[in-house]
């Protein structure tokens, strides 16, 4: 199922998302050599469909195509299978991005996988690890860490001054190799949008130049850190729609996706509820607990907060919000850098 290869696949920077099963077969791990040797690991295509990191990928390669890179890079190309198809994963396969070490899914091929990748890259010296991602909705560009230390911040600042910690859920690739090395999960914006392939490109030079990641404070005010408090999921049998044409149970605003990123004041209008509803949001927070009632309550047929939070990831992609979940809530994280 994974190929390791020690030079670039030929082909490999002129290749699409959808064309790479066709050049490296599976999954692949590829190690190139560079003039630093602590050795900088790259993740992409976690999810088949978010190809921003893939394009960063090979115009980085594409600059040094004539030179030894700056610093060892070993690329990891993930759901190949999925890429193949433009979707972020096959309807049989697991989250490529919910299956490193530590993950709650059951073992699995790709868990195997995943902790053959990890085993090998314990075996280098590190410089940092990056995964690169895309979301839906409309987030600006952030960075997100699992461990609240200096040199995690100062690779996450590198990026945007904006920085989610979370650990939920569990299994994802920052969060395993956090225990190797200083890293990040980086979400590019949406796919096809230039200025997230450009941003993740310059960071990923950044990283192959620099000599080593400062160890010493972020200033409080160069950086923005929230922290997840928990996870939304639309209840499964809830009929929902974006327009309010449709017969649905839950009519949501079509503008949702407006509020990614604000902090939102407790009363604030998610959607119009036209039925007995209860519940249909269900909010999980960081241990898996079931807290819906404590962010959202239904009010003369209106879906409200009953906190202030901060959304990310709301999306008006039904499938998205069916496969994955409907968003993430937030509160600022006051992580004094005095200790
Ligand atoms: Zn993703």
């Amino acid at each position: 199922m994974l190929k390791e290869w020690h030079h670039l696949p030929k082909g490999f920077e002129q290749s699409s998302a959808k064309t790479l099963l066709g050049l490296l077969g599976g999954s692949a791990l590829i190690h190139l050599e560079g003039e630093k040797p602590e050795r900088l690991f790259v993740s992409i295509l976690l999810h088949g469909n978010e190809d921003s990191g893939l394009l960063a990928m090979q115009y980085l390669l594409q600059k040094y195509r004539s030179k030894k890179l700056p610093r060892a890079l070993t690329l990891f190309v993930g759901n190949v299978l999925a890429a193949h198809k433009g979707l972020r994963r096959l309807p049989d396969q697991p989250d490529y991005n919910r299956c490193w070490l530590g993950s709650e899914e059951p073992e699995c091929e790709e868990t195997r996988m995943m902790q053959k990748v990890y085993e090998r890259m314990e075996e280098e010296r590190l410089f940092a690890s990056v995964d690169l991602h895309n979301n839906t909705g409309l987030n600006p560009h952030y960075a997100c860490i699992n461990v609240l230390e200096q040199p995690f911040f100062q690779l996450a600042t590198l990026f945007s001054r904006t920085v989610v910690y979370f650990t939920r859920p569990r299994g994802v690739q920052s969060q395993a190799f956090s225990q190797l090395c200083p890293a990040v999960t980086l979400e590019c914006g949406r796919v096809g949008q230039q200025h997230g392939i450009q941003h993740a490109f310059e960071f990923l030079d950044a990283c192959l130049h620099m000599d080593h990641i400062a160890q010493h404070d972020v200033a409080a005010h160069d950086m923005d850190l929230f922290h997840t408090v928990a996870q939304v999921k639309m209840a499964p049998q809830v009929a929902f729609s974006f327009s309010a044409a449709d017969t649905a149970e839950l009519h949501l605003s079509p503008q949702l996706d407006h509020l990614n990123f604000q902090e939102l004041p407790a009363g604030s209008v998610f959607g119009q509820v036209s039925t007995e509803l209860k519940q249909p949001l269900l909010a999980y927070d960081e241990k898996g607990n079931e807290i819906s009632a404590r962010y959202f309550k239904i009010e003369n047929g209106q879906l409200k907060l009953k906190r202030a939070v901060m959304p990310s990831m709301l999306t008006l992609n039904e499938k998205v919000i069916r496969q994955d979940c409907f968003c993430y809530l937030m509160e600022r994280l006051d992580y004094s850098t005095k200790g």
